[in-house]
């Protein structure tokens, strides 16, 4: 099927995620990408792209990655999908074992699901029901954080705090408090109001991802440790994005040392290959649900591809990736390097208001142009012309490439970043770089590199 029939479909037929669908494509035609290999996109017509954004954060040592696609391939050759109510199988066995021997101290359980928005869901539940039937019913308020991101179902958007995405929403969502993350003074003032009724504090450690890479203090996971012991809430660390080496540890919650009671994965889990989640929950919750058949203290959740075995297998082989290749000594190594490349090729531009990074997670802040012009978005246009694929949050332009990425390509995407934002700056951009990638997809154009 050519580009063209494709995209007539995709308009037709299809409702894109996160995406205003009147205009789509209208002057900037989609693009529809066929393969991957390494940290490079190919599109239907063998155009090349760096994968800027680790296809949405999830890929980890980069598409087509041998020893993941031969793990699938011999899952396949065995069983698809087998259930976990009820039953068991190797791979999910074996995953959870090594999720407990590679996650914070103390996480011992592993209960799987398929996304992050479900791996939150889930921590969500577990508190609540862990009080009601451990002798604390009156435990039942959740203390969120401003500008949180913890997925889009209705429980993980209740805790969200982002009301461009969550605002609508509102009278479906169960009441929650919210302090500012990084405000110790906040939390100890809202838990010695309220301590005794809260459930759980959650929170994104360190990076509030989808909030536009919003940081704060490493001390701050420590107080918030802190202040949950001292009254006896429990601590939900959305580890979604932040996990598997981003941030240059196997989880950021190391960056202080401390451990959740309750830990979601999702994202980077199987290496960016498969749907697959996890919420870890340490001894003490675990045995929190234990009692007899009529006492109905089971937990009383469970999706139908849970703990699917073509996802269980990539897992357990990105997972042993990370092991050989030391992927996240060498994502800590990477993430100096970067944050070289930014301060010398991004921070420089104007219009570049902010540059926030960690590990191999980055966002560029601009402050240029009213918000109605979408600068952000341009920008990514321009970017895509030069044979990168990024994809800002409003303003702020984010760079998380995989963590397989060399030294070379990652140098090639900041540079190509730089000359993105300062092209998109100039005052001509929104109708010049439209009609561009309006002209490449009429085959008229040079686009980005064409392969051979
Ligand atoms: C992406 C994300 C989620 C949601 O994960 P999905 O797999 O998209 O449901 C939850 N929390 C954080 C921190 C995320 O970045």
């Amino acid at each position: 099927m050519n580009t063209d029939h494709l995209r007539e479909l995709d308009r037709t037929h299809v409702w894109h995620p996160f995406t205003q669908q009147q205009g789509w494509e209208a002057d900037e035609p989609p693009l529809i990408i066929e393969r991957g290999e390494g940290v490079r996109l190919f599109d239907t017509d063998g155009n090349s792209y760096l994968d800027g954004v680790s296809s949405l954060w999830c890929t980890v040592h980069g598409h087509q990655r041998e020893e993941i696609d031969q793990a699938v391939r011999e899952q396949l050759g065995r069983v698809a999908h087998s259930t976990m109510l009820g039953l068991s199988h190797p791979g999910a066995i074996q995953l959870a074992a090594k999720l407990s021997a590679i996650a914070p101290e103390g996480l011992s359980r592993v209960f799987y699901s398929d996304s992050g928005s479900t791996a939150v869901e889930i921590a969500l539940k577990m508190a609540f029901q862990f009080h009601a039937q451990n002798g604390q019913p009156e435990r039942t308020q959740f203390v969120k954080m401003r500008d949180a991101y913890h997925g889009d179902t209705i429980g993980s958007v209740s805790v969200g705090g982002m009301d461009l995405f969550h605002q609508t929403y509102r009278p479906l969502l169960f009441e929650t408090l919210e302090v500012t993350a990084g405000d110790t003074d906040a939390l100890e003032r809202l838990l010695e109001a309220e301590g005794p009724t809260v459930s759980a504090v959650i929170l994104e450690p360190l990076v509030q991802g989808a909030a536009g890479m919003l940081m704060h203090d490493v001390s701050y996971l420590n107080d918030v440790r802190r202040l949950c012991d001292r009254h006896g809430i429990l601590l939900i660390a959305d580890e979604v994005a932040t996990g598997f080496g981003r941030t240059g540890k196997m989880f950021a919650c190391e960056h202080a040392g401390i451990s959740p009671d309750l830990m979601c994965v999702a994202k980077g889990l199987t290496g960016g290959y498969l749907p697959l989640a996890a919420t870890l929950a340490t001894e003490e919750i675990y045995q929190g649900f234990l009692g007899a058949q009529t006492e109905y203290r089971t937990f009383f959740h469970g999706h139908t591809y849970t703990g699917n075995p073509l996802a269980c297998a990539a897992a357990i082989a990105n997972l042993d990736i990370f092991e050989r290749e030391q992927t996240v000594a060498r994502a800590q190594q990477l993430g100096v390097t970067f944050g070289d490349l930014l301060e010398q090729q991004i921070k420089p531009l104007p219009h570049v208001a902010e540059i926030r990074h960690l590990g191999m997670m980055c966002g560029i802040e601009l402050d240029c142009c009213p918000p109605e012009r979408r600068t952000g978005h341009l920008v990514t246009l321009a970017a895509r012309l030069g044979g990168a694929i990024i994809r800002p949050l409003g303003d702020v332009i984010v760079l998380m490439p995989p963590l397989g990425i060399t030294e070379r390509e990652l140098a090639e995407l900041v540079q190509l970043t730089a000359a993105a934002i300062a092209d998109a700056s100039l005052e001509d951009a929104p109708v010049r770089l439209k009609a561009s990638l309006a002209s490449d997809a009429a085959g008229t154009g040079a686009s980005a590199t064409e392969i051979p």
